[in-house]
């Protein structure tokens, strides 16, 4: 299984602005989660209706060891649930958006 570098996250030009408001967060979500996942069903339930929540924080949990040269210690996580079973998927919102 191959493996990037610890803490790289996509060049910042292929990552979009940070969204003002919710309108804006919901439909550019929308449009990331379609281009790069699809129509992929639950791979518990097969079901294939998601619903986005807001960006939470994972930080990291006291110490443990951290990346060399995080800069924070948290992620932005964009929770993806699936709308029939409750299966939460997090997405790195770092990957989708530019802080
Ligand atoms: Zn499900």
């Amino acid at each position: 299984m191959p493996f990037e570098p610890q803490g790289e996250l996509p060049p910042r030009e292929r990552r979009l602005p940070l969204p003002e408001n919710w309108d804006d967060y919901m439909s550019a979500a929308r449009a990331w989660l379609e281009r790069h996942w699809g129509d992929r069903p639950c791979p518990y339930c097969q079901d294939n209706v998601w619903r986005i929540n807001e960006v939470v924080s994972l930080v990291n949990a006291p110490g443990w060891p951290t990346v060399s040269g995080s800069p924070s210690g948290y992620y932005p996580a964009m929770p993806v649930i699936c709308a029939t079973c409750g299966h939460i998927v997090l997405v790195n919102a770092g990957y989708i958006f530019r802080q």
